[in-house]
């Protein structure tokens, strides 16, 4: 496909054409980047999707819980049928550049690192074998994580690690120690940040951190000085606008900050973050910023950033 052809597109506002277009995927966590058509098979049942924005991410949780998780199997099975359909939406999305992300008790879940990496790798080839996976450890749920972290990255199976809870597992001090580990081992650096906060949260752990990639970072847009920061420093932003929706990070598409951000020079991807919970594609992502007013000639060139896939 040459370029050209997303621009012609997302103009024709034809979701089977920007489908069958290769697209990038830098932010989804790995149990959630399925689609609920795929539950909705596998258990025989009808799902209905979201339809108003959440409250809080507990509220999110719990309908996760009460609309899909009720319908699989518990413990390892369960799981797996969701990474399944992580990999078989990016298939059927074209998505392949695809940085999923796993958290440590994952890994247990499955038996430790050898087992994990087999079972996933697996996955990916038997049912997206298009897709390069770039696979990263999150981390910031529970602070014996951190226990096992030399084991995990001596596996050297992951490509970045993604802090996804800045403010309330570790301390700073903390986060530099797990920030000098991912770079001693070569990973690319990446945290969840800006998503709620302050934007001069985004540049003070960017800077402190040494980060590579933010996990969301919209709130940058809120202020001029993060957005220079940002922009001169090269630092990229995983951003993913139906997510921001969805938790009233922003009300609409059409003011959603990546308008602010792109033209401030920010560099920055357009990702899914919980697709089987917002219930909005790839694809169907670009769209939604092409009818909310981005040029289709710009959101071929974020589409371009995203596919030179993962980088420090
Ligand atoms: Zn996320």
């Amino acid at each position: 496909m040459d370029e050209n052809s997303f621009v012609t597109a997302l103009k024709s506002e034809s979701l089977q054409a920007l489908q069958g277009i290769p697209k990038s995927d830098l932010h989804s966590h790995a149990g959630r980047g399925g689609h609920i058509s795929f539950f909705e098979k596998y258990a025989g049942v009808k799902i209905t999707p979201r339809s108003v924005p959440f409250e809080n991410l507990s509220e999110m949780n719990q309908w996760l819980k009460e609309n899909v998780k009720c319908h699989l199997p518990k413990g390892a099975e369960g799981y797996l049928k969701q990474v399944e359909a992580s990999f078989v939406q990016a298939a059927a999305d074209n998505v392949t550049v695809l940085a999923l992300s796993f958290c440590v008790d994952e890994i247990q879940l499955l038996g430790g690192m050898d087992a994990f990496t087999n079972t996933i790798d697996g996955m990916c080839k038997k049912y997206a074998p298009n897709t390069a996976l770039y696979p990263d450890l999150a981390l910031g749920y529970f602070r014996e994580e951190v226990n096992d972290l030399e084991e995990i990255l001596a596996g050297k199976w992951f490509s970045g690690v993604d802090i996804t809870n800045y403010l309330g597992t570790y301390t700073m001090d903390e986060l530099k120690r797990i920030s000098m580990k991912a770079k001693d081992n070569g990973l690319i650096l990446k945290a969840h940040i800006g998503e709620f906060g302050e934007a001069d949260d985004v540049w003070r752990y960017a800077e402190e951190l040494g980060l590579d990639q933010i996990q969301h970072g919209v709130l940058a847009a809120k202020s001029e000085k993060v957005m220079r920061y940002l922009a001169d420093n090269n630092i990229q932003l995983n951003v993913c606008p139906t997510s921001n929706v969805m938790l009233k990070v922003c009300a609409d598409y059409k003011t959603h900050p990546i308008h602010a951000l792109f033209e401030n020079g920010v560099r920055v991807t357009i990702n899914t973050d919980d697709l089987l919970i917002f219930h909005s594609t790839l694809s169907e992502e670009y769209l939604k910023l092409y009818k909310a007013g981005m040029k289709a000639t710009d959101l071929e060139l974020i589409r371009q950033i995203g596919l030179c896939g993962e980088r420090k």
